[in-house]
């Protein structure tokens, strides 16, 4: 088995008064993609950001690599936890070059970094495009770019929060294969935050499905798809082509 590396209890976070994650637990192994799926405003976003650090937990805990990083009265920064994040609107920095960006926060002596940033371009295909600004590149190239700068640190979990919704239909989904690819082939744990059944089918080891702050059911794609757990769950899967 493949060690725990993200851990969540009983999380919970309220925002005046009305509980928006409500008692969430889950675990994500070295590389397992675990998607985060539900409707708009169901919560997903908050958890990945209480995950991140970015926000702080009302109850529950969480543990990275099996060291507590939240807990009522504890709270370690986002930049202490090893996480590698992206956003929809990833935003590279756009004054500095595509090299500089993947570089950006990387430790090391000037050769291990430059060595890294190389590695990390290869990777994602975009190592001719190293001295090139954000602004000379289409948004599919932006979005590998932020993918290499997210995993240059070797980042044991990854936090992806509708990291795609950005691109257009026709680029999507050789997009989503591509990040995949390479996120398995780094080996870190993934939790995808999305609102669309079809990229969880695609891309997740595992589905928990989030509904008004709770997950109501987790497992693998398929046994999801085939065995909702109620007409409401069937209902989300049913416009998928
Ligand atoms: P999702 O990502 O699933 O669309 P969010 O986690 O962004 O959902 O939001 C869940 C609910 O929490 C929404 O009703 C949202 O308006 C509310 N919410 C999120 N952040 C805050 C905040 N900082 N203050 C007040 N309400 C918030
Ligand atoms: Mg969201």
């Amino acid at each position: 088995m493949p060690e725990t590396r993200l851990s969540i209890q009983g999380l919970c976070r309220s925002f005046d008064g009305r509980r928006v994650v409500d008692d969430v637990s889950l675990e994500v192994a070295a590389g397992q993609v675990t998607c985060l799926l539900g409707p708009s405003g169901c919560g997903k976003s908050t958890t990945l950001r209480l995950i991140a650090g970015v926000e702080r937990l009302d109850a529950g805990q969480i543990e990275m690599c099996g060291a507590r990083v939240a807990a009522p009265g504890l709270h370690v920064e986002p930049e202490n936890r090893q996480i590698g994040l992206m956003f929809q609107d990833f935003a590279l920095f756009p004054h500095l070059s595509v090299a500089d960006n993947v570089g950006f926060g990387l430790r090391g002596s000037r050769a291990e970094r430059s060595a890294r940033v190389e590695e990390m371009l290869g990777q994602v295909n975009m190592g001719r495009f190293a001295a090139q600004f954000p602004h000379e590149l289409s948004g599919g190239e932006q979005q590998r770019v932020a993918l290499a700068r997210a995993l240059a640190p070797r980042p044991a979990i990854m936090l992806m929060d509708e990291p795609f919704s950005g691109l257009d239909n026709r680029l999507r989904d050789e997009v989503r294969d591509q990040t995949l690819a390479v996120l398995k082939a780094n080996g870190t744990a993934v939790l995808l935050v999305t609102h669309e059944p079809d990229e969880a089918m695609r891309m997740a080891d595992e589905i928990a499905l989030m509904r008004h702050g709770k997950i109501v059911q987790r497992g693998a794609p398929y046994n999801i798809y085939n065995t909702p757990v109620d007409k409401e769950a069937a209902a989300f899967f049913s416009d998928i082509n």
